[in-house]
């Protein structure tokens, strides 16, 4: 029997278990420079490979000069869809036919999926930001979250709290000509009106005021764990019924989270948020309920948690 086999094959031989590439098997991916140290390739497999589906998520290192080619290479082999990350998040833009309301609001595009007529994107920073917000029962529109900086990831924070019901939204910045430049970007938008910007020496009196408090700067992210973006001493500021979410998620839970915690704050983490991005970009490509659980213990289980 063995002799029909190929020579380097044994009937004895154990089975050879791997991902199983086909013939078939359709691409997802992220492209980013630096994207070496992206947690969504293992996250999206262990979906795809819960789901049984012909599918791969691999990353794509792809340097700013490169990004026109490599689209229309995207396009030539035929990939599904991918993640953005940074620095191509607003490069994209011109390459898309088609860009939902709310990543024109945020300015950004974290997912694209291919269409008929090209390449659509949204933001789904948005939908994971929000989405361990929703579950609890709160009045939103009688808060007035404060956010600290206003970097990319601030933007989908404000685009998520307005559209949670929240009237308006109060921005910490530490440079006041990047802060006026931020106030601006959103002068052609429907959110102009809500946003209010403040710099940093307004945060004591701030963290008196509000019950929602959303750290969007890197500061404590590893391996900075002893930094924190509010001074120990503010923290005795902090209004009652607070909840302080931050939004990094290595360390877990981070100084900031840990400081406000002592205070009796309810505390977020970024991890969730980090889940339900990739779960609602995932469910865009397939088009059909992906298991969330699975991504989530994922990614618990590559950061040790
Ligand atoms: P970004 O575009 O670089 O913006 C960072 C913001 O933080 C800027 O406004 C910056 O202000 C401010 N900042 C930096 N250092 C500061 C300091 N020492 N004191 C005060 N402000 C400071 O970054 P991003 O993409 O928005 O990301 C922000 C954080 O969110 C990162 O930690 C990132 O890992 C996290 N994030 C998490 C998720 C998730 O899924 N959980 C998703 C996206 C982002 P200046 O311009 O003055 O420096």
């Amino acid at each position: 029997m063995d002799d029909l086999l190929p020579p380097q094959v044994s009937s004895s031989m154990p089975t050879i278990t791997g991902p199983t590439i086909t013939g078939k098997t359709q691409l997802l991916g992220v492209i980013g420079d630096p994207v070496a140290h992206s947690l969504s390739p293992m996250m999206h497999n262990a979906a795809i490979a819960t789901l049984g589906l012909d599918y791969v998520y691999v990353p794509f290192a792809i340097k700013p000069e490169n990004l026109a080619a490599a689209i229309a290479g995207f396009e030539a082999i035929g990939v599904r869809g991918f993640s953005i990350t940074i620095p191509h998040k607003q490069a994209i833009i011109p390459y898309l036919s088609e860009i939902t309301d709310k990543a024109k609001l945020v300015g950004a595009v974290n997912t694209v999926w291919r269409t008929a007529t090209g390449w659509s994107g949204t933001n789904t920073d948005v939908e994971g930001f929000i989405s361990p917000l929703k579950a609890l029962n709160r009045d939103w529109s009688a808060i007035t979250p404060v956010i600290l900086g206003h970097g990319g990831a601030a933007r989908a924070v404000i685009v998520g709290l307005l559209e949670m019901g929240c009237l308006d939204v109060k921005i910490l910045g530490r440079n006041p000509e990047k802060l006026k430049h931020f106030q601006q970007s959103w002068v052609n938008t429907p959110l102009a009106d809500k946003i209010k910007v403040y710099s940093w020496e307004n945060l004591s009196q701030l963290l008196s005021q509000t019950e929602l408090i959303v750290n969007a700067t890197p500061v404590g992210m590893a391996p900075h764990r002893d930094r924190s973006p509010v001074e120990a001493v503010l923290w005795k500021s902090l209004a009652q019924n607070a909840i302080v979410y931050d939004l990094i998620y290595t360390p877990n839970p981070t100084l900031f989270l840990t400081q406000a915690q002592e205070q009796g704050a309810a505390i977020i983490d970024g991890l969730e948020m980090l889940v339900q991005q990739g779960a609602a970009a995932l469910k865009i490509w397939l088009n059909q309920p992906v298991p969330v659980a699975v991504m989530r213990q994922r990614l618990r289980q590559q950061l040790g948690l």
